[in-house]
């Protein structure tokens, strides 16, 4: 099976809760942002972080001796925004992107011409209501969450521009469809990172809630980890967990909180 199969799967809605105590010392630890840390919001900009979420994360990230890394389908500056005290590695826009040690990199350079495609993608927004554009440095995401029935007008767009952009390739999302790099997804982030920090003698465990986190998933469960879907949906994680409340009580356990 290649990572691009997995979100065909259909799995079972039955995965049981993930383990409460896990060897700090045998693993490392991968997080999706929204949906999963924080609640989603009507807007990308309207979450809510959790007050004692930077002191979860501070406490995991020393109990793990470091190897705890967010990923997440926004720039990486955003996520750093959010949580600025925040130490392990950060990639965004789905692994495209890294900061840490207080330094950003763009793993992938598009060589596709975005500027334009974002100016078309603009009117398209424009001259539909409730569609929202979000300008990413190696690519765009529209999001529908306030026009559903948008979303094959959305579709169709993105699938003409990514058939005419070989360098690029469609991502759905929750209530969004993303234009990124191709061969760029959070299985790429993971693997970067194992490889980048010597993280490869750990089990990697993914926690998240969208299709995008499946590639993590997999790739987690192909290093002898496991990953832990949040919500509902399909998935091929061996766990799961109902929100980002259950996440963040899962968290303080696993910190020793
Ligand atoms: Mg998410």
């Amino acid at each position: 099976m290649t990572a691009r199969d997995v979100t065909h799967i259909a799995a079972t809605e039955l995965s049981p809760p993930p383990p409460r105590t896990i060897d700090p010392s045998g693993h490392a630890i991968f997080l999706d942002f929204d949906g999963c840390l924080v609640e989603l919001a009507e807007r990308p900009d309207a979450i809510r972080v959790p007050d004692d979420l930077p002191a979860i994360l501070d406490r995991l990230d020393r109990r793990f001796e470091g190897r705890v890394s967010l990923i997440s389908g926004r720039p990486a500056a955003d996520i750093v925004r959010y949580l600025g005290d925040f130490r392990g590695p950060i990639y965004g826009n789905h692994g495209a992107e890294l900061h840490h040690g207080g330094k950003s990199m763009v793993r992938t350079r598009v060589a596709g011409e975005l500027d334009e495609i974002a100016e078309r993608a603009e009117r398209l927004c424009a001259a539909t209501d409730g569609l929202l554009l979000e300008r990413k440095s190696t690519g765009i995401a529209i999001h529908y969450r306030r026009a559903p029935e948008a979303e094959p007008i959305v579709r169709g767009f993105l699938d003409g521009v990514a058939a005419r952009h070989p360098d690029l390739e469609m991502q759905p999302a929750k209530m969004a469809m993303e234009l990124r790099p191709r061969g760029v997804d959070k299985a790429s982030a993971l693997n970067d990172a194992v490889e980048r920090f010597g993280w490869d003698h750990k089990l990697p465990v993914h926690i998240g809630d969208d299709a995008t986190d499946e590639w993590a998933f997999h790739a987690a469960d192909a290093r002898g980890g496991f990953g832990i879907k949040v919500g509902e949906g399909d998935t091929i994680a061996h766990y799961r967990l109902s929100g980002p409340a259950a996440v963040l009580d899962l968290l303080r356990d696993w910190a020793g909180a």
